[in-house]
């Protein structure tokens, strides 16, 4: 159950550090908010709020900006949707512009994806959407953003 308050709360959040996006993979779109953190508190709030799983922590690699574990979170598909829905009122110009881009090109996606979305799996968290490189979006960011060499990456993008 999500207050007023948690909505505001998750409302300025992501308007900071959130990010809206639809990606197509392998011929499928997705629809994501994810959003990362060096506060555990505040990732396991925001995974609380948006009803989604919160991951870490997790290291940065070496020649990552900083050194401080992290976490992340991420929600996908039509729950993503609503969620985006719900913040419209509260964003700012640019996330606004996002989410409404993001929104937009999800709701155009082919009618044979239907409403469940679904996506080719990810090798390292099947119950993720593949986003690259057999990559759910979080291990390719922590892959390429973090430098985490720890994790394994398939040949083909
Ligand atoms: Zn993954």
């Amino acid at each position: 159950m999500r207050t007023a308050n948690d909505i505001m709360w998750l409302a300025g959040y992501l308007e900071g550090e959130g990010s809206f996006c639809c990606i197509t993979s392998n011929g499928y779109l997705y629809l994501q908010i994810s959003v990362s953190s060096n506060d555990q508190d505040i990732a396991e709030k925001a995974a609380k709020i948006l009803e989604a799983r919160c991951h870490g922590p997790y290291q940065r690699g070496p020649g990552a900006l900083g050194t401080s574990p992290y976490w992340q979170v991420s929600l996908t598909g039509a729950r993503a949707a609503d969620v985006m829905n719900i913040l419209i009122p509260f964003m700012g110009k640019r996330r606004l512009g996002q989410i409404k881009k993001a929104l937009s090109s999800w709701s155009e996606r082919p009618a044979s994806q239907g409403n469940s979305l679904k996506a080719e799996p990810a090798k390292c968290h099947p119950e993720e959407a593949m986003y690259k490189y057999g990559l759910c979006r979080s291990c390719h960011s922590r892959r390429f953003r973090w430098n985490d060499q720890s994790i394994q990456i398939s040949a083909q993008p």
